[in-house]
């Protein structure tokens, strides 16, 4: 047997974006779930030192293929690239197998339809017949059958915004976050196709069990640094007279630790992990109801 052989059987393969807006939140993930990665951004193949786990660098538009080639085990893609990539491949006749492990809580975006500024809109109807520029045709396809519409599409695979104004295109159907590209270029956003995150996704066959004790391992990582991102740790001091009402408006803080101050007979300590924002204005009410230094405090890790 050769070692290649036998290091593809052990070492869980990771397909990642190499550069995009995927990529920094990717490693950042990694590194939260304590995987080591020495090599530099520029190698396509890196080996965590620690985990018997490799990440190949490439496109975002080759993962959903790679995965489904069977080329690597895992691949974290924005699910508006897997959607259209997988309809794409099953019109050329090409294996589009997989298994969604989990969501991930990066990469939102939205498929949305723009027109210029000046043109009237009544609803998707609008669009029947229309020249409409975009990088996903099967996704506003199917979104646009839906409803019986038919429109021509154009296919572009970067700078869809400028279509309209070079006179490529009626319309538009392109990826939106926050719509200052479209505003810029004199469109305005008028329906979303699709909404999207990050999902981390895995080949459809079941995988070396060496392989598969890395994803068990892995897997609540990923969630437990999930979960503490979107929580606070949350302390303050508190009258013990008005601890119901500190409570109700506490966020998603079911289980408080209270602890006794030493020397304070009416006062407490209140602990809590929260899973929601603690906002100015719930601060404020609470300073208001008599808590005291009061801190919001960022986890780094959870284990349930
Ligand atoms: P590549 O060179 O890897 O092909 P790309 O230019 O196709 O990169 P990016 O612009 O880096 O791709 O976006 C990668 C993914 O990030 C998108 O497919 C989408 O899922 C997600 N994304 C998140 N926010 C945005 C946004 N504001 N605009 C576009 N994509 C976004
Ligand atoms: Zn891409």
């Amino acid at each position: 047997m050769c070692i290649e052989k036998d290091s593809s059987k052990k070492r869980l393969r990771i397909a990642i974006q190499k550069s995009g807006r995927l990529t920094d939140d990717t490693e950042a993930l990694f590194k939260n779930c304590g995987i080591k990665i020495t090599e530099s951004r520029d190698h396509l193949l890196a080996h965590a030192e620690n985990l018997p786990i490799d990440i190949l660098r490439v496109r975002d538009d080759d993962i959903p293929g790679l995965v489904m080639d069977h080329v690597v085990d895992l691949g974290i893609v924005g699910e508006n690239v897997l959607e259209e990539t997988t309809m794409q491949r099953a019109v050329d006749g090409l294996p589009t197998g997989y298994r969604t492990l989990m969501q991930l809580n990066y990469g939102d975006c939205r498929l949305a339809v723009a027109i210029p500024n000046e043109q009237q809109w009544h609803g998707l109807q609008d669009l029947s017949g229309l020249k409409i520029a975009t990088t996903y045709p099967f996704l506003l396809k199917r979104k646009l059958s839906e409803q019986g519409i038919a429109f021509k599409p154009v296919l572009l695979t970067g700078s869809v915004e400028v279509a309209p104004r070079a006179g490529l295109a009626d319309a538009i159907c392109d990826l939106v976050c926050t719509g200052a590209t479209l505003h810029a270029n004199g469109l305005r956003e008028v329906e979303t196709i699709f909404t999207s995150k990050a999902v981390l996704i895995c080949r459809d066959e079941p995988l070396y069990p060496e392989k598969q004790s890395i994803v068990d391992l892995l897997l609540p990582r990923i969630k437990g640094v999930m979960a503490a991102r979107e929580s606070k740790y949350i302390m303050m001091n508190a009258p013990k007279s008005k601890l119901a009402e500190i409570r109700a408006i506490l966020p998603g803080a079911e289980n408080p630790s209270i602890i006794e101050l030493e020397g304070e007979s009416d006062r407490v300590a209140l602990h809590v992990v929260s899973r929601e924002k603690l906002f100015w204005e719930t601060m404020e009410q609470l300073k208001a109801l008599g808590a005291s230094s009061i801190l919001v405090v960022p986890i780094e890790k959870m284990l349930d």
